[in-house]
């Protein structure tokens, strides 16, 4: 198949699959998620509430709506094109074997630029940072803190972890659909309030259990830095598993200098100011 026919074949095919795929996930996923964690929630003090759900969640859930209408899926869509023109490594491999390796680059990627955003010092990760630390200002978990983060954050994640990588491996682009789709579903249950255990598999991927000592106020407790496979935090000592035992506290040790929960527009403006803030209780 010539470049030209792959591209046809991806615009006539795969915005009307990924539209679908997007509305169903949206509407139908989310919804039954909300309905579980109402039903059987982990954690009763993490529980969604109505004064969060209008004053923070929903706010973000707007923005970043339209963020990811015009950005989130006009780069899915580059990343597509792009694939479609570039030629790499991966190339014409098996669709399996495309995924897979996908999923290991995009996590190595992801890996070190959110352990860099959250240890690193420097001005440049000063700025990083600052984008990142919207996604931990809350101190409850549930499904829909999976929107709550700031724009630029989304925008440098998938520059830098999706987009470059397909870029220069030259994915097909049913390979790229398919490894970005499991991205954002595992993205949106990673953050449910459900007493689900996985056991074994956490050692595998990185699930619930995992990622809600991520949003823990205590510097000990907020590892496990990858967004989908746990190889990275296995191998590089941030690795925490209690089975059974929940964080104490989530959000931040510190607020001082940090925008309020429900304070939008700091939170928009909060990667340009230069006041110092602490990233943990361990700072200085
Ligand atoms: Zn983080
Ligand atoms: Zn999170």
């Amino acid at each position: 198949m010539g470049l030209g026919d792959r591209r046809d074949q991806l615009w006539v095919d795969v915005p009307r699959t990924l539209q679908t795929v997007l509305a169903v996930k949206a509407v139908a996923m989310v919804g039954l998620l909300l309905i579980l964690e109402w039903r059987f929630p982990y954690q009763d003090r993490w529980r969604m509430t109505w004064r969060h759900l209008v004053r923070r969640d929903l706010i973000f859930i707007a923005i970043n709506g339209m963020t990811l209408a015009l950005l989130s899926y006009g780069m899915v869509a580059l990343a597509i094109d792009l694939s479609a023109d570039s030629v790499g490594l991966l190339t014409g491999q098996p669709l399996w074997l495309q995924v897979v390796v996908g999923l290991v680059v995009f996590e190595a990627l992801q890996y070190t630029l959110h352990r860099t955003m959250h240890q690193s010092r420097g001005p440049l990760t000063h700025f990083l940072w600052r984008t990142h630390a919207i996604h931990h200002l809350p101190q409850q978990l549930y499904v829909v803190m999976h929107a709550v983060f700031h724009p630029f954050n989304a925008v440098l994640v998938r520059i830098g972890t999706q987009l470059l990588p397909l870029w220069l491996l030259g994915y097909d682009p049913m390979a790229v659909f398919i490894s970005g789709s499991i991205i954002a579903f595992h993205g949106t249950v990673s953050h449910l309030n459900l007493d689900m255990r996985m056991g074994w598999m956490n050692y595998l991927f990185i699930g619930p259990e995992l990622h809600r000592y991520h949003h823990s106020a205590s510097s000990h407790e907020a590892q496990n830095y990858g967004a989908t496979l746990s190889i990275f935090d296995l191998c590089f000592g941030s690795f925490l598993y209690r089975p059974g035992v929940p964080p104490e506290h989530l959000g931040l040790s510190d607020r001082d200098g940090y925008p309020g929960q429900h304070d939008p527009l700091a939170a928009a403006l909060f990667p340009f100011s230069l006041a110092p803030v602490r990233r943990s209780a361990a700072d200085l």
